[in-house]
């Protein structure tokens, strides 16, 4: 440990922490966070602070910033997201975190008695935010696969009819990648005759490969979607700073907009200073992976080694499922001596790995081979790799 006022050769000191990233780079296949960027050609801009101080729309007093390229990839993000034209904002915030904070502060401007219902699939910044915000809420069960329960939903949703509902669906749970069906979700309201309802779309790791892909989805921002949609960027995209999107309506945005004073610049936004870094990184990343079509072949390669997985460890006999078009693999928790060498995510008795950008056909081969001696029977037919889990160890999946 290195103490403030210490001597200690700074090369020696940063080779050896660059090492060690490198080495873990061969055995953390557990979390989302695509590995494969070289955002190199960008170091000149560390010798610069950019800060996308306050609107994203608004220039304002500090000059320094990136907010032609904040509104393009908002843009880019919120054609993605089936936005109208002529209602449409976003920004870009410091993650995923940020982004379900601005969404339901949003949601509780336009309905300050909302009750706010989540599954209990749904990431620690659900409940975080609404606990921040002072809104009440209420957990649904998941399913086996991790998706919302809605029959649960609608008998919590029965018992509350007087008051306005903020719903927030999972496109792509932490744990299982489940995605809820928001077309599910508008019809328990509707049969409810609860008509004020907002919907934020969690679409933290999955949204942008489910929206490039041909098939329509319910979940966006067209009309009888959702309200509001947000994305980590340090997950499909890769990022060496975590930063996240949200993506709405300009509409919604203007009834929390407050002046910003000597910033010159609307304060509608959860942090003042903005990281203007994280629009420049997420415009050159999309300019090299190659905006709608390139992201597109990227979320199939992830899907190909998911699916190349599943199969892997299905032949070795180790119990393995994946949702629909999820890049996340689940598995039996393996015993301790693979777990201390591989970085899995596990809760539960059931691990996963997540086949995101970076994550190779060599990664897998080699996790199999060491996982091999310990599966019970190498027997075992090939599951079926494309419906819900049919592995009885699978169910509950909880975060
Ligand atoms: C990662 C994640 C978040 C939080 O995003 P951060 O960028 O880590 O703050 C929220 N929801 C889901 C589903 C996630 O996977």
């Amino acid at each position: 440990m290195v103490h403030g006022g210490d001597r200690v050769d700074l090369t020696d000191e940063l080779s050896a922490r660059l090492r060690r990233l490198t080495q873990h780079r061969a055995t953390n296949i557990g979390f989302p966070a695509a590995a494969d960027f070289d955002y190199s050609e960008l170091a000149p801009f560390l010798a610069f602070l950019l800060n996308n101080l306050g609107d994203p729309y608004i220039a304002g007093a500090w000059p320094a910033h990136t907010k032609d390229l904040e509104i393009e990839v908002v843009d880019f993000l919120a054609d993605l997201f089936d936005a109208p034209h002529d209602d449409r904002w976003g920004y870009v915030a410091s993650g995923g975190t940020e982004a379900v904070l601005f969404a339901l502060r949003m949601a509780r401007s336009v309905y300050p008695r909302g009750i706010v219902y989540f599954c209990e699939s749904a990431h620690i910044a659900i409940p975080k935010s609404a606990d921040i915000l002072g809104l009440p809420a209420l957990t649904i069960r998941a399913t086996g696969s991790g998706e919302m329960d809605y029959d649960d939903l609608r008998y919590a949703l029965g018992q509350h009819r007087d008051q306005p509902a903020i719903i927030v669906a999972n496109i792509g749970t932490t744990m299982t990648e489940a995605v809820d069906d928001v077309g599910h979700i508008k019809r328990v309201l509707r049969s409810l005759a609860i008509h004020e309802h907002y919907i934020h779309a969690d679409a933290a790791l999955a949204g942008i490969p489910l929206a490039v892909d041909e098939e329509p989805a319910a979940w966006t921002l067209a009309p009888g979607g959702a309200n509001s949609v947000c994305v980590s960027g340090h997950k499909f995209i890769g990022s060496p700073i975590p930063y996240g999107v949200v993506v709405t309506r300009r509409s919604l945005v203007e009834r929390t907009r407050r002046g910003g004073a000597y910033t010159a610049s609307p304060d509608t936004t959860i942090s003042g200073s903005r990281a203007g870094h994280a629009p420049l990184f997420l415009w050159y990343a999309l300019h090299h992976i190659g905006w709608r079509d390139g992201l597109r072949s990227r979320a199939e390669r992830c899907r190909e080694l998911a699916n190349y997985a599943v199969r892997r460890l299905s032949d070795i006999g180790w119990e393995a499922w994946r949702n629909p078009r999820a890049f996340t693999v689940m598995l039996r928790t393996p015993p301790a001596e693979i777990t201390n060498k591989w970085t899995l995510a596990t809760h539960d008795g059931i691990s996963h790995l997540i086949c995101m950008p970076g994550i190779t056909q060599d990664h897998i081969d080699r996790f199999v081979d060491d996982l091999a001696p310990f599966a019970k029977s190498r027997e075992r037919p090939t599951a079926d790799v494309t419906s819900v889990p049919r592995v009885r160890s699978a169910a509950p999946a909880r975060v």
